[in-house]
């Protein structure tokens, strides 16, 4: 199913991609940060990854990502791993203590679980928090026009500092729209992280300001979990 060096060989063609379109978007070097998505991907995978000398990970469950890094994480202690998905509650304190950037804050309940866990505990993963920019009532996210109140209430009630801003834009709508809302919001609160673009739009998300990429089939091939 993966020929020897596939991984190794998607992953640079991705950043070469990456590379291409910040110098044609005049953006500085090294500004946008690729997170390899192996969400349902096994561990034997993840480590052609490592081995091709890749950190940086996105998961999207946290008892998954437990199973799957624990030991990985020891053999390579730099690496550095995202949470993407969903946030129940009554996981924010294991997501705490396995992630190093929780992209997907998105209601006062998780933010003040996940500010309790900060502050108990000397563990502190950077906090993004999920924007539904497309309105779409199946998605996670704070609602574009409740955003700025949101960040507000995260730094000045919660003291839970808010480092970045993550969208997923509607499969059916032109993500540029969506990159080009999210980067206004983020500038307005003084937000310097943008996550945002998937393997169908990166080079897009590029141009409006991306410093965070999420890739996963691009890198590992499509997911049939
Ligand atoms: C799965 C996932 C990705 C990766 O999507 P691809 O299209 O496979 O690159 C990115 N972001 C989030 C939030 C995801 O759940």
């Amino acid at each position: 199913m993966y020929p020897l060096g596939i991984i190794d060989k998607n992953l640079k063609a991705v950043k070469s991609v990456i590379n291409d379109t910040v110098a044609i978007n005049q953006r500085l070097e090294n500004s946008v940060k690729l997170v390899a998505v192996s969400k349902t991907k096994p561990r034997d995978v993840i480590e052609q990854a490592l081995k091709a000398g890749h950190r940086l990970f996105g998961e999207n469950r946290v008892q998954e990502t437990q199973k799957k890094w624990l030991d990985l994480k020891k053999l390579y202690p730099d690496t550095q791993l995202h949470l993407i998905g969903p946030l129940q509650t009554n996981k924010a304190a294991l997501a705490v203590s396995l992630f190093d950037v929780i992209e997907t804050i998105d209601r006062f309940k998780l933010a003040k679980a996940v500010a309790r866990y900060i502050n108990d505990t000397d563990r502190r993963p950077r906090c993004f928090i999920q924007v539904n920019t497309g309105k779409e009532p199946q998605k996670a996210g704070v609602l574009p026009e409740e955003t700025d109140e949101f960040i507000n209430i995260c730094r000045t009630n919660l003291n839970l500092p808010v480092e970045g801003l993550m969208c997923i834009p509607p499969t059916n709508e032109e993500p540029a729209l969506h990159f080009g809302l999210l980067r206004e919001i983020a500038e307005r609160n003084n937000i310097k992280e943008l996550s945002m673009g998937m393997s169908a739009d990166y080079e897009t998300a590029i141009q409006f300001g991306a410093t965070y990429v999420r890739i996963g089939t691009a890198i590992f091939g499509s997911r049939t979990v």
